[in-house]
């Protein structure tokens, strides 16, 4: 049996002649940039995220950076993140000309609230934690902490789509929340995209002039900004598959515990904990064990992919070897780099296909 890391082809054949026919529908009007589907997906992609705008962009790291440039990040500002995500979150950071100062994940492979307030200095401006693996952070603990030091929250939910904490949505609890629709997101296009979404009726607008060219009607360009659009067919298809993404979200969770039934008796894997009071959406499934490498390649041989999110946590990475950081300074993120394994995991994977990889990993173990 071959069991693919995600299977995006499954998904397709799941929902071809809706997706076929938005995408021509696009193709006939030539609506290839801006236009309804755009205005049309953002008031959808808001209302599932229960918060007042979004603004369709090219791609999640992009409204990272807008986000940051919009709250008037820059030179001698420092921007606190998390030690283990995908370079988008602090290479954007940087982008803008502050700092990235990096904070150790807790048990749940998230930032670690209590350890944010030491990482703050006069300079810190925003606080970015990012929801990893699907699982939301401790958002609402952060938050408070921002209220008390004036600083902002920006929520990268870019695993997240839909993910709660206590009842509310990802996205709610910062000034900005920022999305992926990478296409093997829970949420993802046929190519890049992305959006910000906020409540802040003046943050949304600046957003959106930014990410225009700075533009609110043609070539009046108030200020410079760049060009960050989402293309016609990318929000065409993402609209037909916002309608299943509350579905989808059931299936995913339900795959995470199949694994978690059939693999809780093996002592030699530690499975995601998850916290109180939050819904985890399982981007990714990552489980974690001392024998990780030898693992992945026995899982591997007999036709099991897996992936590694990260095999080197951002402050380990060349790009931040300026930093001069040692493992003693993040120490979780470092012992779990060398143990994390993520499962293949997707809402189409079959019964049949859960128990084969269970199957082998208790063979490996045996
Ligand atoms: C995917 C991802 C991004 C960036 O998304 P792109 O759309 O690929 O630019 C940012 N942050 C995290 C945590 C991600 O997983």
């Amino acid at each position: 049996m071959k069991i693919p890391f995600v299977d995006l082809k499954a998904q397709y054949n799941s929902i071809k002649n809706e997706v076929d026919a938005a995408i021509q529908s696009v193709i006939d009007e030539t609506a290839f940039i801006g236009g309804k589907r755009i205005q049309s997906f953002e008031e959808s992609f808001a209302e599932a995220q229960s918060v007042k705008h979004c603004i369709a962009v090219a791609n999640g790291t992009d409204a990272i950076y807008i986000a940051l440039k919009m709250l008037g990040i820059g030179r001698g500002d420092e921007v606190i993140t998390v030690a283990n995500s995908w370079i988008s979150t602090s290479e954007t950071i940087s982008q803008t000309g502050a700092k990235p100062v990096f904070v150790d994940i807790n048990e749940y492979s998230n930032i670690d609230a209590e350890a944010i307030d030491a990482a703050i200095t006069p300079n810190t401006k925003v606080i970015m934690p990012v929801h990893l693996y699907g699982q939301p952070a401790d958002v609402d603990k952060i938050r408070s902490l921002c209220l008390e030091k004036n600083i902002f929250m920006v929520e990268d939910c870019a695993q997240a789509h839909i993910a709660e904490l206590g009842n509310q949505k990802v996205g709610n609890f910062g000034v900005a929340g920022t999305f992926s629709f990478y296409p093997g997101k829970n949420l993802g296009a046929y190519g890049d995209a992305g959006a910000v979404v906020t409540n802040d009726d003046s943050l949304a607008a600046e957003m959106k002039l930014f990410a225009r060219h700075g533009a609110a009607k043609k070539h009046n360009h108030l200020i410079e900004g760049i060009n960050s659009r989402m293309d016609g067919i990318q929000a065409a298809v993402l609209s037909v598959k916002l309608r299943k993404l509350h579905e989808w979200t059931r299936a995913r969770r339900e795959v995470a515990a199949q694994y978690v039934k059939l693999l809780g008796d093996i002592t030699e894997i530690d499975l995601p904990h998850v916290a109180n009071d939050r819904t985890h959406v399982y981007h990714l499934f990552v489980i974690r064990t001392e024998r990780r490498d030898e693992l992945r390649e026995y899982l591997g041989t007999r036709g099991i992919q897996t992936g590694v999110h990260y095999p080197t946590a951002l402050p380990f990475l060349p790009a931040y070897a300026y930093l001069n950081h040692t493992p003693a300074d993040f120490p979780r993120a470092h012992e779990f780099q060398e143990r994390i394994l993520s499962l293949p995991i997707f809402p189409e994977m079959s019964g049949r296909q859960i128990e084969y990889v269970a199957e082998k990993i208790h063979d490996f173990f045996a």
